[in-house]
């Protein structure tokens, strides 16, 4: 790989990201609570899979206060088909609400505002099942500070575009992949991965064929693995 191939490919997959958020106006902020129910979901539900859970909880229960007080299988089984971790997932949502509304009822949440992101990203991730990615969606999409959720999916899209060293989640990683960008596109980067590549780049049986960064990534880096599932069991 020549030394300016990782600048070339993050250019190209900036140039993809503007390009997919063309026309789609402003895009409105979910609430901090509405955003850690969709990411603790999402983690094990994929993008999609999460936004369709979301509606259903929201059908079935009145508020999130509601869901909280809610016993654990009843919230599972809101969740729809049945998930072998919808029950752990349901208690993880239990948890960080209970811990917000209850525990901490003293911290508004619009106090978020005047912390620093460092500060926003502690105090997130001080929360039960609130990891540096879930707390990353957070901070992104909720309060429009410039981090890069790094989840796993994210890092092996990095990783196998050339742009970091290893697949790996941890923070070195993620800053290197967000030093790439402005800050400003890194709303647009999520956005498009998790709309176009997150559900093809699966860590085995990545559906290459089908991605648009195919012309971008590096063949060598790619899978060569057996087909998988994109939900974890
Ligand atoms: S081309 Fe394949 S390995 Fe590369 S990002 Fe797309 S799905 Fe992942």
């Amino acid at each position: 790989m020549s030394k300016n191939q990782p600048r070339e490919r993050a250019e190209q997959l900036a140039a993809l990201a503007a390009k997919h958020l063309e026309g789609r106006g402003e895009r409105a902020p979910l609430s901090v609570v509405d955003q850690l129910v969709y990411s603790l979901i999402a983690r094990r539900a994929g993008p999609a899979g999460a936004a369709k859970i979301v509606r259903l909880l929201q059908e079935a229960f009145v508020d999130w206060n509601e869901l909280r007080v809610s016993a654990a299988h009843q919230v599972a089984r809101a969740m729809g088909d049945d998930r072998p971790w919808a029950l752990e997932v349901a208690q993880q949502m239990k948890d960080v609400l209970t811990e917000l509304f209850c525990v901490r009822h003293n911290v508004a949440l619009g106090t978020f505002k005047e912390m620093t992101p460092a500060q926003a990203r502690n105090f997130l991730q001080s929360l039960p099942h609130v990891d540096r990615a879930v707390a990353g969606d957070v901070l992104l999409l909720s309060l429009g500070m410039p981090s890069l959720p790094f989840h796993e999916t994210t890092a092996r899209v990095f990783f196998r575009l050339g742009l970091t060293p290893d697949d790996r989640t941890i923070q070195s990683n993620q800053r290197a992949a967000e030093h790439f960008f402005e800050p400003g596109l890194l709303l647009a980067v999520h956005l498009y991965l998790s709309e176009c590549v997150f559900d093809l780049c699966d860590a085995e049986a990545a559906k290459c064929p089908e991605c648009p960064l195919k012309e971008h990534c590096d063949p060598h880096l790619r899978p060569s693995g057996r087909k998988k599932g994109h939900e974890t069991s």
